[in-house]
């Protein structure tokens, strides 16, 4: 963690620490609500999947849950605005693939995070 000890950020990073180490120790969250922990997720599987933002964390994460033909449908995480099968990004999740079975992938993402809900289209008034 670079930012560590600066301002509300240390103070963040050690509260993540703690509940990730409350975790280890106890088998799940100190705190009650989900989205205390996820902010953290999105963070760390940021980082380790090489995109940013909870959308992006969540495709990812969809795509590794599904085979490597039907993922290659979906859109690409890395942002790029092609289908994950013509961007090398999809080589980049492939090597998560021999972490977890696509069943645990698939149980994490609907367990640990809130989904995101698609904005409604504008209704245009008459
Ligand atoms: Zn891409």
């Amino acid at each position: 963690m670079l930012l560590a000890g600066c301002g509300w950020y240390g103070a963040y990073v050690d509260g993540f620490l703690y509940a990730v180490t409350h975790r280890i120790e106890y088998g799940n969250f100190p705190y009650g609500e989900l989205a205390h922990g996820e902010q953290g997720l999105v963070d760390d599987y940021g980082e380790m999947l090489g995109v940013t933002g909870k959308l992006a964390v969540m495709r990812a994460l969809q795509a590794l849950g599904k085979r490597k033909r039907e993922a290659n449908k979906l859109s690409c995480p890395c942002g790029c605005c092609l289908r994950l099968g013509r961007c090398d990004y999809r080589f980049v999740l492939n090597r998560f693939r021999n972490i977890e079975r696509r069943r645990w992938f698939r149980q994490h993402l609907k367990e640990a995070f809130v989904p995101i809900k698609k904005p409604k289209p504008a209704k245009h008034k008459k």
